[in-house]
């Protein structure tokens, strides 16, 4: 019986910063500390801060006053404005490499490029990046979407940080028949595509794979579509206690990897676990 354990597998550069900053909001200003949507997609975390009172807040309109801290995933342009109004206290956790995507979408804007985003067009990253750029915006979750698009006589392509690199390239491939000039940015964030590759290489060699994370978070979601794709036996789950005994009865190799919103003691707690399950030493 094998255990193997992602070595990238919990909270990334991005999120434990903002998790950091959250920390320091809490000894800084105790008093009416909100985020702007949950801090982190995991439900778990989100808990946690709550309890050292961090409340969080869906919209601008619903923080009466005090801090409110944006989140890794960056901020609407109208989002931003709303709080300066409200001359609410700004902590902005957005993670370097968001901004820099949206640095890198603003640039395409300037110098005349059509945007083309692959990402979806929902999460409040995408959102946000928009949100910079007022027209000309097309967001893609899939190759067959940008098919119905085009053609272009300028081009920009940048990709959601978290986005499979797999899809970015597929979605490339297919522009480059559509636009006459392309320009490129790979927006992915290094953590993620490690993240990916090294849970290719996992399902690769377990029979079953535990994706522990959020259901509401996108990488996580991706990250289980990837090993499902590889590896049947994969399992999306929350907490450990959603381990049912059935899934790994008849396992002999079984892998766990996590998403980047991912609290370490949630991982530690699926390992105890499973290795309760299988009898095996902690
Ligand atoms: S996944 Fe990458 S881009 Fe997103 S918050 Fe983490 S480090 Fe930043």
């Amino acid at each position: 019986m094998k255990l193997i354990i992602a070595k990238s597998a919990g909270f990334c550069f991005g999120v434990k910063r903002a998790i950091d900053m959250a920390l320091d909001a809490v000894k800084k200003y105790p008093k009416d500390l909100y985020t702007l949507g949950p801090l982190i997609h995991n439900p778990q975390a989100v808990e946690f801060l709550e309890e050292l009172g961090v409340k969080a807040r869906d919209r601008i309109e619903h923080i009466p006053g005090g801090t409110v801290i944006f989140r890794s995933h960056g901020v609407s342009l109208k989002d931003l404005r709303k709080a300066k109004e409200k001359r609410l206290r700004i902590i902005d956790a957005t993670c370097p490499i968001v901004k820099r995507a949206q640095l890198h979408a603003k640039y395409l804007h300037q110098h005349g490029y059509a945007l083309l985003i692959v990402g979806e067009a929902q999460h409040p990253e995408v959102e946000a990046i928009r949100s910079y750029i007022q027209e000309g915006v097309d967001v893609v979750e899939g190759v067959k979407a940008v098919q119905r698009l085009g053609p272009w006589a300028k081009l920009g392509i940048i990709a959601q940080t978290t986005q499979s690199f797999s899809l970015f390239k597929e979605v490339v491939a297919v522009c480059l028949e559509k636009a006459k000039e392309l320009k490129v940015f790979n927006t992915i964030c290094h953590a993620t595509t490690i993240r990916q590759m090294e849970a290719v290489e996992i399902a690769r060699k377990v029979d079953c794979v535990i994706v522990i994370g959020g259901y509401n978070s996108g990488n996580t979601q991706r990250l289980a579509a990837i090993c499902r794709d590889i590896q049947p036996h994969t399992y999306h789950i929350e907490t450990a206690e959603e381990i049912h005994p059935r899934w790994l009865a008849k396992r002999e190799r079984i892998g766990v990897t996590a998403g980047a919103s991912t609290p370490s003691w949630v991982i530690k707690e699926v390992e105890r676990k499973v290795r309760r399950l299988k009898g095996l030493r902690g």
